[in-house]
């Protein structure tokens, strides 16, 4: 019942011109795949370009980010309506990166989120626990405050447009992969806290170095329902055998 979301989160990597030559290898390694939603997130300024490469395909396109007025003075910010006219149907909201270095708050979480919704893109939002909080067993206390706080607020309606990304922040572009228990524990654990109407629909992504050999037992379980991938979303040949798993 949930379409299994594959979204690739390119970070702060590939010019435009880069951008544009990954999409177009990735197209045909993935033109047949229809029981999955294929997701990819690159920079800002590559955005319009990757949505002319990607027209006609099955890649849809993703901002990293979203600033939560329309317009005005706000340097270096980015709005709803901008996303939307360079091609973007979701945006990521909440990444630990963003948390880690630049002041991303579940106060400023909730406030993107509703500012995607409001212009009608669909948020992914990140939680996720860092090593130290996990070693101190506080990672579901963390976790539940970040999907409860990100999502403050919303309608059943609204609910329905929600994706949410689990990504432990000690698996994140270090290799360590958590476990497919281990991502499940917590999954289930983020599927109960998510209001009734919407419990069987949301799609709960796992994200932290899910690879092409790792990616088949984390899709087993019964609660990961796809995944945002970072660095092996960088690498055409990769990014399809995940897409592919
Ligand atoms: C990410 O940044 O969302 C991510 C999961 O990165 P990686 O796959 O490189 O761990």
């Amino acid at each position: 019942m949930r379409k299994p979301l594959l979204a690739g989160n390119w970070k702060m990597n590939k010019t435009i011109d880069e951008s544009v030559a990954l999409v177009k290898e990735l197209a045909p390694l993935i033109k047949d795949v229809a029981d999955r939603e294929v997701l990819v997130c690159p920079t800002f300024p590559a955005l319009k370009s990757v949505a002319d490469a990607a027209a006609n395909t099955n890649i849809m396109l993703g901002a990293q980010n979203i600033f939560w007025e329309e317009k005005g003075a706000f340097t270096a910010e980015v709005s709803g309506p901008m996303l939307v006219a360079a091609g973007c149907k979701y945006v990521i909201i909440g990444h630990s990166e963003r948390r880690q270095y630049f002041g991303e708050t579940d106060e400023t979480v909730n406030k993107r989120v509703k500012a995607a919704l409001k212009f009608n893109l669909l948020p992914i939002v990140c939680v996720g626990e860092t090593l130290e909080q996990r070693e101190a067993n506080e990672m579901m206390k963390v976790v539940e405050t970040q999907v409860k706080e990100g999502t403050k607020d919303l309608s059943a309606d609204e609910w329905k447009k929600i994706t949410i990304a689990y990504e432990p922040v000690w698996a994140i572009g270090t290799g360590k992969t958590a476990s497919p228990e281990q991502a499940e524990e917590v999954h289930a654990f983020i599927r109960g806290l998510l209001p009734a109407e919407v419990k069987d629909s949301v799609r709960i992504l796992y994200g932290g170095s899910m690879k092409p050999d790792n990616v088949a037992d984390l899709m087993a379980k019964e609660n990961i329902d796809g995944g945002l991938i970072g660095g092996a979303a960088l690498k055409a040949a990769d990014f399809a055998a995940i897409v592919k798993y």
